[in-house]
C-alpha cells in the first residue's frame, strides 16, 4: 500500500523509477494513523475500482493532505486501457465542480497504475443526503453545481455517462463536484452522439429511452441521467425511493428476468419516476423534461443553469 513520493508528479510515463520507491512513507494509509477520526481507508468499492485515503506528506511532519488514491480493481485486465483513458480525461479537466486529478502512479513496472485525486471528507451525495437534513435551497445549489460541471464537461465534448448521486462528491454542505470519468466519451467535433454495446454493468436505470434501445449516447442522454440524479437529490437518495426500486415496482412482474426488456416497455409507454414528495412545481416541470422521450425536447445545461437561477431567486 506505500506509494512512492516520485509517482506524485502528474506525469504517466514514469513507471521505471516506480518500484524502486514502493516501500516510500510519503502517502500513508490512513488507517494506521489512529488519531484521525475518519472511518477507515477504504473509502469504497465501487463497481470498477477501489477507493483508498491516504495522507500525502512530502515533508514526513504531518503538515501533508489528504488525497483519494484510486485503482482498477484486481483481475481487471480489459479495462485497462479505458482506465488509462480516464485518468487522462480527468487530468485535463479543469473546474471548480469537478473532482481535481493531483497525480499518477504507477507499481510493479507499469501493471497498477493508481489516479490521485483530491479527497472529498463527505463522500458521495449517496451516502451524505440521508444523513444530513438538506433544505430545498442547498439541494438546489448542489443542483446549480452539478449542472455547472456538466455544461463544462459539455463545452470539452466529453459525455460523461454515468451521472449519479453516487459519483456526485460532497466537499461540504455548499459544494459539489462530479466524478467517476469511467465511462466517459469523447464526442468529435460534426458528430453529436456516441455508439455503445454494453455488457450487463450499465447503470440501466440512469440512462435514456435511445441508450437503452440503440446504444446512442449524446449529450442529450447525459440530461436524462442528470434528471435521474435530480430525482435522487430531491428524495434526499431515500434507499427506499432509489431509481432501481422504483422501476422494479412499476414493471411487470410477470415478465421475469430481462429487466432491460421490462423498463424499454415502461418508457415506451411513458411512464417516468414520480414525482418527488416537496418538489416545487417548476423543479418538477424541469425534471420532466429532462426524460423527454425525444432528445432535442431535452434542455442543455446552460439552459438548465439559467432555468435553475430564475428558481434559486
Ligand atoms: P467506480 O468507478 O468504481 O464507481 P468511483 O470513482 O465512483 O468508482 O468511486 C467510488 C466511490 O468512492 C464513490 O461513490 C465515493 O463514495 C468514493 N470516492 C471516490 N472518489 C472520492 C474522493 N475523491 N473523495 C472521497 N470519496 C471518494
Ligand atoms: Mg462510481
Amino acid at each position: 500500500p506505500w506509494i512512492a513520493p516520485e509517482c506524485v508528479d502528474n506525469s504517466l510515463s514514469n513507471s521505471n523509477t516506480a518500484d524502486q520507491w514502493s516501500f516510500g512513507v510519503t502517502l500513508l494509509e490512513i488507517c494506521n494513523n489512529g488519531d484521525v477520526p475518519l472511518s477507515g481507508c477504504a473509502l469504497s468499492k465501487g463497481n470498477f475500482g477501489t477507493v483508498t485515503l491516504y495522507l500525502y506528506d512530502p515533508a514526513n511532519d504531518g503538515t501533508g493532505e489528504y488525497v483519494a488514491v484510486k485503482a482498477l480493481k484486481q483481475g481487471n485486465d480489459s479495462g485497462v486501457e479505458s482506465w488509462i483513458r480516464e485518468i487522462k480525461i480527468l487530468k485535463s479537466l479543469k473546474h471548480i465542480n469537478i473532482v481535481k486529478y493531483k497525480g499518477c502512479c504507477t507499481e510493479m513496472g507499469g501493471q497498477v497504475v493508481q489516479l490521485i485525486m483530491e479527497y472529498l471528507p463527505q463522500g458521495s451525495l449517496r451516502d451524505y443526503l440521508p444523513t444530513h437534513k438538506l433544505s430545498m435551497a442547498q439541494c438546489l445549489l448542489f443542483v446549480q453545481q452539478i449542472c455547472q460541471g456538466m455544461n463544462y464537461l459539455h463545452s470539452q465534448r466529453y459525455i460523461h455517462r454515468d451521472l449519479a448521486a453516487r459519483n456526485v462528491l460532497v466537499e461540504n454542505d455548499k459544494l459539489v463536484k462530479i466524478g467517476d470519468f469511467g465511462l466517459t466519451k469523447y464526442i468529435p467535433d460534426g458528430q453529436n452522439y456516441y455508439r455503445v454495446r454494453e455488457d450487463g454493468d450499465s447503470p440501466v436505470f440512469w440512462y435514456a429511452i435511445e441508450c437503452l434501445k440503440e446504444g446512442k449516447y449524446s449529450f442529450s442522454s447525459d440530461v436524462w441521467s442528470f434528471g435521474v440524479t435530480l430525482y435522487e437529490i430531491l428524495t434526499r437518495c431515500d434507499p427506499r425511493q432509489s431509481p432501481p426500486k422504483k422501476f422494479d415496482e412499476m414493471m411487470d412482474s410477470t415478465q421475469e428476468g430481462i429487466t432491460l426488456v421490462a423498463l424499454i416497455k415502461l418508457l415506451e409507454a411513458h411512464t417516468r419516476l414520480p414525482c418527488p414528495k416537496d418538489s416545487p412545481h417548476e423543479v418538477t416541470l424541469l425534471m420532466q423534461q429532462c426524460w423527454s422521450a425525444d432528445p432535442a425536447q431535452r434542455p442543455s445545461f446552460q439552459g438548465l443553469i439559467d432555468r435553475f437561477e430564475s428558481i434559486h431567486r
